[in-house]
């Protein structure tokens, strides 16, 4: 767990100290604004009080969305996950288009990362990001990112019987699709520095509105497929998702199980993320959406409860038992 913890910490310290180092090579800014000196042309820079104060209401908003998500997180509420994926979608997808995107992923293995001070927003989001996946796993997948918060909401509005369940051992299979996608991805622009091929692995362009008539159409068909199998983009064929999913395996506060969890399999059944292999929950699968969390919770479904409740009941009418012989 320390090694887990260490790890985490590494990484945060990595993006900070390449996004100080950035910040770093612009001459400094004081007072209320410092000049950059490019050869013959000057520039005001203006300082880092004015950045923070511009920036101020991205981040306060950026908080606010991530305390919602939070709280409907550790209260398990299905209320509020709804709001949460509706207001991701608003306001992250629609109003902002700020999603994690493979194009992040690419800055942070070139340490291109943008400059602090002009992005705090963005580091703000990245760090929220990459600390809540140590701290519990893919909470990024399952609540804030925009699209796929998009997809979960097909959830609420198309009917059961359309859906097609995907047998488990393809569906196992196929969940390596995505790190197949990231793999080629990170490879192809590792030798030609072409980020264009951000469009072709990622669909979350569709919140600019910006895109050729052919993206369009692909993006047509994934989203049909979807109203037909649940999350396929986010199961088989994020980049992203497989990222954060390698990431996931640093967790430290994983979902607990019950040692009846090896021979039940309710809520393997109730994972609609494959996330759940009998007693074992496979971390880089699962996106927190508190499914199995609920159900564990349930003390008239969970077996774990009914058998205590059982065996408490025997017990009582046992030491029950004695007692009314005694007395007659
Ligand atoms: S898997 Fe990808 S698209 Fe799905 S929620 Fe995660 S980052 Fe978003
Ligand atoms: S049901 Fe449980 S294991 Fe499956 S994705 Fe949701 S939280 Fe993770």
């Amino acid at each position: 767990m320390t090694s887990r913890v260490l790890t985490g910490l590494a990484l945060v310290v990595l993006v900070l100290a390449a996004a100080e180092s950035r910040a770093q090579e612009q001459p400094p800014a004081t007072g209320a604004a410092a000049e950059w000196d490019f050869g013959d042309e000057r520039e005001d820079v203006p300082a880092w009080t004015s950045s923070l104060a511009a920036q101020a209401p991205e981040i306060a908003a950026l908080t606010a969305f991530a305390a919602l998500a939070l709280v409907g997180f550790f209260r398990k509420s299905e209320r509020l996950k709804l709001v949460t994926l509706l207001a991701a979608v608003g306001y992250l997808g629609i109003y902002k288009s700020q999603l994690i995107s493979i194009t992040n992923i690419f800055s942070l293995l070139t340490l291109n990362l943008p400059i602090l001070q002009f992005s705090m927003g963005w580091y703000a989001f990245a760090i929220f990001t990459v600390v809540s996946t140590i701290l519990w796993g893919r909470l990024y997948c399952g609540r804030v990112c925009a699209f796929g918060s998009m997809t979960q909401l097909l959830d609420y509005v198309v009917p059961k019987r359309f859906r097609y369940d995907v047998p488990r051992t393809v569906e196992r299979r196929a969940s390596y699709i995505k790190y197949g996608i990231l793999i080629g991805a990170i490879a192809y622009y590792l030798t030609t520095r072409n980020i264009l091929v951000y469009r072709y692995v990622e669909p979350f362009w569709m919140f600019t509105g910006e895109a050729s008539g052919g993206e369009w159409i692909g993006l047509g068909v994934l989203l049909t497929g979807t109203l037909f199998i649940r999350n396929l983009y986010c199961r088989f064929l994020c980049p992203v998702g497989a990222f954060l999913g390698l990431l996931s395996n640093l967790t430290v506060f994983r979902i607990k199980r019950w040692s009846e969890c090896s021979t039940c399999r309710i809520c393997e059944k109730t994972c609609e993320w494959g996330a759940i292999a009998g007693p074992k929950i496979i971390a880089a699968e699962c996106v927190r959406c508190d499914d199995c969390e609920r159900l564990y919770n349930n003390e008239q479904k969970c077996p774990h409860w009914v058998i205590i409740r059982r065996k408490s009941e025997i017990m009582a009418r046992q030491l029950a038992g004695p007692r009314l012989s005694a007395g007659s």
